[in-house]
């Protein structure tokens, strides 16, 4: 990994895109969880982003792509120019990702709630083709886990001991039916669960990198109000 770049490069880069469909509180408060696992957590390559042998990541809430686009670009998978492109006619960087056309990008998400249950299916394939040491992380938002498939996840994950599944919530308090207490609920589903600060890049790391056994879910949180 390009260890040169450092997260004011990445905010830089995140300034590049502009535009009404930009998603700015979405896609900003993001940005370091994203910087945090791209830089220190998951093992995946640039130069060969569809290496069998790499981690997964799985941007859910696909509807605010500009930070994951921005620290692709910073890690080396695209070069950072396209960035200038996004959301205009021509470029790959659409307001959605897309899995074909955007190298690192894992799946083409927007519809929200599909993420978790896709990476449920991701950590058991992992299993099934023996790569035990891979991981799966899945970027959701707080109001995103109002849908009920989340749901039928959170429930089964437990059940087959998927630990090689992190849940990451970026909990910018934007859900109108309140979400928490998160370490009650989830945990009560057997969840390991982490609430660390959403711009706190020790604490997430520290979270991101654990593997508890079991299903982790780090909750990063974003105070009201902020971005
Ligand atoms: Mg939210």
């Amino acid at each position: 990994m390009d260890t040169r770049l450092g997260i004011e490069d990445v905010k830089a880069s995140l300034a590049r895109m502009t535009g009404d469909e930009k998603h700015d509180e979405s896609s900003t408060s993001t940005l370091d969880a994203l910087w945090v696992l791209y830089d220190r957590v998951l093992r995946v390559d640039p130069a060969d982003p569809t290496d069998p042998d790499r981690d997964r990541f799985i941007l859910s809430k696909g509807h605010g792509p500009a930070a994951f686009y921005a620290v692709l670009a910073a890690k080396g998978f695209f070069p950072e120019r396209e960035l200038d492109g996004f959301l205009t006619w021509g470029s790959v960087l659409g307001s959605h990702p897309d899995r074909l056309q955007v190298p690192g990008v894992e799946a083409s998400t927007g519809s929200l709630g599909h993420g978790l249950p896709l990476a449920v299916g991701v950590a058991l394939a992992l299993r099934a083709k023996g790569q035990h040491d891979r991981r799966v992380v899945v970027l959701c938002g707080d109001a995103e886990l109002n849908e009920g498939s989340n749901w039928e996840a959170i429930l089964v994950a437990p059940h087959l001991h998927l630990d090689a599944l992190t849940l990451l919530v970026i909990d910018n308090h934007s859900s109108s039916i309140e979400m928490g207490p998160w370490e009650a609920r989830l945990g009560a589903f057997g969840w390991d669960v982490a609430v660390v600060g959403g711009h706190d890049r020790a604490a997430l790391a520290e979270a991101l990198s654990r593997r508890p056994g079991g299903p982790n879910a780090v909750v990063a949180d974003i105070p009201e109000g902020e971005w």
